[in-house]
């Protein structure tokens, strides 16, 4: 039996896990990790003990063999409880992906079954201070010297930085450019890896992002992911499945505003009225619940293409910038029909509003989402 999304009982019994898991594990903490900048590292490792860190990878590595589009719904139920958490499995997700489509049989075996357990967490290092949008101009090179690469630069923005078991790290081993780019695998306990300067962030305070530096760093040569020079398509693939993460993720943050907003407009009365009643109010409301409805429709759409063996890229691109400029919009006006009240933390909603600003950053600003889906549409 499938439900009208097309869920079948184990998957709605899945979703529900999550959403208990959620509330009782991280909706109850969030305001005061979010507070005091804690990262909630035991979180990840129930996350992972309870399957949820693997859910689109193959059982065989511990994972739960689910379509990325119920992994989605998980992302977004996690995020609704704290952008932080959901972000944070979604970056998890993307450093996975790399090993499983790209690394050898023993590579698997060796890294996915810890990081799909939640034993150890890892980071994705693509950016650095001197090259954001244009990731091919990165300056971080490993030689190869011997069995060993030595690994010499620095990586920014590092979710997780200085917290995470491992680093997947996009080095040049050749040429300038695209082609010149190779992945390792870098165990974090390595000597020469260092986390340099912690982020002071707007918002995601629970979720530490920090620059690393690697100096002299000595990996093995088999911890090479692919071959030599085939980084950047790598990063590039992997980037259109974390896109539809961190759309799942907006869709999740968007909602979790929309409740709080009709929790707040039902309740606050002015005029001897409850705000929701006003017309202005419930079209704001209306317009919010209609984005988010719209948001998760592209993210799904786009993820059953990808489910389906079919290119995704340019539909993963319109589902991040629809579904992150979705939640920009609606928890900037979850904080108008909060009033004065929007504007001070004894409601979540100011929260939120700064979490949402980062959605449309990260993983591919929402120019360079325009970008993408602008050169699909015009390639001769
Ligand atoms: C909280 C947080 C977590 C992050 N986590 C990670 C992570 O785990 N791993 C990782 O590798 N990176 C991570 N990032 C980095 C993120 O992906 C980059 O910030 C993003 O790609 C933009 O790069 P940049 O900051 O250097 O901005 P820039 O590339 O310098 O861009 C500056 C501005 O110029 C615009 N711009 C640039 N090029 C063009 C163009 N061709 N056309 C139009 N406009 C353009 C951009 O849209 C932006 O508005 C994270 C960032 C943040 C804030």
């Amino acid at each position: 039996m499938t439900d009208h999304r097309g869920l079948n009982d184990e998957q709605t019994a899945l979703l529900s896990l999550v959403r208990e898991l959620a509330a009782r594990e991280i909706a109850q903490n969030a305001s005061r990790w979010e507070r005091d900048g804690i990262f909630p590292r035991d979180t990840f490792t129930a996350l992972g003990k309870a399957g949820l860190l693997g859910l689109p990878y193959p059982e065989k590595y511990g994972g739960g063999e689910q379509p990325y589009w119920v992994y989605l719904l998980a992302l977004e139920e996690l995020s609704r409880a704290l952008l932080s958490v959901g972000l944070g499995a979604s970056v998890q997700t993307l450093t996975i992906f790399v090993t499983y489509v790209h690394g050898t049989e023993e590579q698997r075996a060796r890294w996915m079954p810890p990081a799909l357990a939640g034993e150890w967490i890892g980071s994705y290092c693509l950016s650095e201070p001197g090259s954001g949008s244009d990731a091919a101009a990165l300056s971080t090179r490993a030689v190869r010297d011997g069995d060993s690469y030595v690994l010499n630069g620095t990586k920014a923005w590092v979710t997780h930085g200085g917290e995470s078991d491992y680093y997947i790290v996009f080095a040049r081993t050749g040429e300038a450019g695209a082609k010149g780019i190779s992945t390792l695998f870098v165990p974090a306990a390595t000597p020469g890896v260092a986390r340099a300067k912690l982020e002071d962030k707007m918002g995601m305070k629970s979720s530490p992002t920090a620059q690393v530096t690697f100096d002299d760093v000595r990996v093995p040569a088999d911890h090479l992911i692919g071959e030599e020079g085939s980084g950047f398509r790598i990063a590039m693939e992997a980037l259109d499945g974390g896109r539809l993460g961190i759309a799942a993720c907006s869709v999740g943050l968007a909602s979790a505003a929309l409740d709080a907003a009709l929790v707040f407009a039902r309740d606050r009365k002015q005029f001897g009225t409850p705000i929701a009643q006003f017309e202005g109010i419930s079209f704001m409301l209306a317009d919010m619940a209609t984005q988010i409805e719209a948001a998760r429709a592209l993210t799904i759409d786009a993820a059953k293409r990808r489910d389906a063996g079919v290119p995704f890229g340019t539909q993963a691109a319109m589902a991040k910038l629809f579904a992150s400029d979705t939640a920009m919009r609606v928890t900037t006006d979850a904080v108008q029909i909060h009033g004065g009240y929007g504007y001070v933390d004894e409601f979540p909603v100011e929260r939120y509003m700064r979490e949402a600003k980062v959605l449309q950053i990260v993983e591919g600003t929402n120019q360079i989402q325009r970008l993408v889906i602008g050169r699909a549409l015009t390639r001769p």
